[in-house]
């Protein structure tokens, strides 16, 4: 079985970018219907000639302000499957109540299970500086990571594969 590597995090901080440009390559060879990849929440992708499944999750809901309980019902169950979490914030929106408390859930729900730390939509070195205050996570090592320029990207998934 290939590993389940599932993406969290509230709405907006950039999952679908991230778990889109990490399938992309595979996803165009498996189906090249434009839209596809955008309705795909399980991917296969590969990284230094490793493969595993990417999970992405909360894009089940439309509401992007709240996380309903249902979304996070199956959330959890979806973490519950994977064998590491990609938890992902955003630096731009500055680290939010429900970042914490999904840190906190995480952390109290599944302390067995390799957790990545993802700040994303740092794209610029003030943003770097902005993104250490998320650290008061208790997550102490985070990627500054951009989904959508791709910076922080390759190192993070270096270690994720490392931890197959
Ligand atoms: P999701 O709700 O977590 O799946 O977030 P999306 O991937 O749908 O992205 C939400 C918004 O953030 C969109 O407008 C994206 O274009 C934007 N976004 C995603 N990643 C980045 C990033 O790395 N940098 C910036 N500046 N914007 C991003
Ligand atoms: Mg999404």
């Amino acid at each position: 079985m290939k590993p389940l590597v599932a993406l969290v995090g509230r709405p907006n901080v950039g999952k679908s970018t991230l778990f889109n440009r990490i399938t992309r390559q595979k996803t165009a060879i498996v189906d090249s219907t434009p839209g596809v990849t955008r309705d795909r929440h399980i991917s296969p992708a590969d990284w230094i000639g490793r493969s595993f499944l990417l999970m992405d999750t909360g894009g089940y809901s439309h509401d992007n302000d709240t996380i309903s309980q249902a979304m996070l019902e199956q959330t959890m169950l979806a973490i519950g499957e994977a064998d590491m979490i990609i938890f992902m914030t955003d630096v731009r929106s500055g680290l939010t109540y429900l970042d914490l408390d999904m840190a906190k859930l995480l952390r109290r729900e599944f302390p067995d299970k390799p957790i990545f730390f993802a700040v994303n939509k740092v794209e610029t070195p003030q943003l770097a500086i902005e993104g250490e205050a998320f650290r008061k996570t208790g997550f102490t090592n985070p990627y500054f990571i951009s989904a959508r320029e791709g910076s922080g990207v390759a190192d993070m998934l270096d270690d994720i594969v490392k931890a197959f």
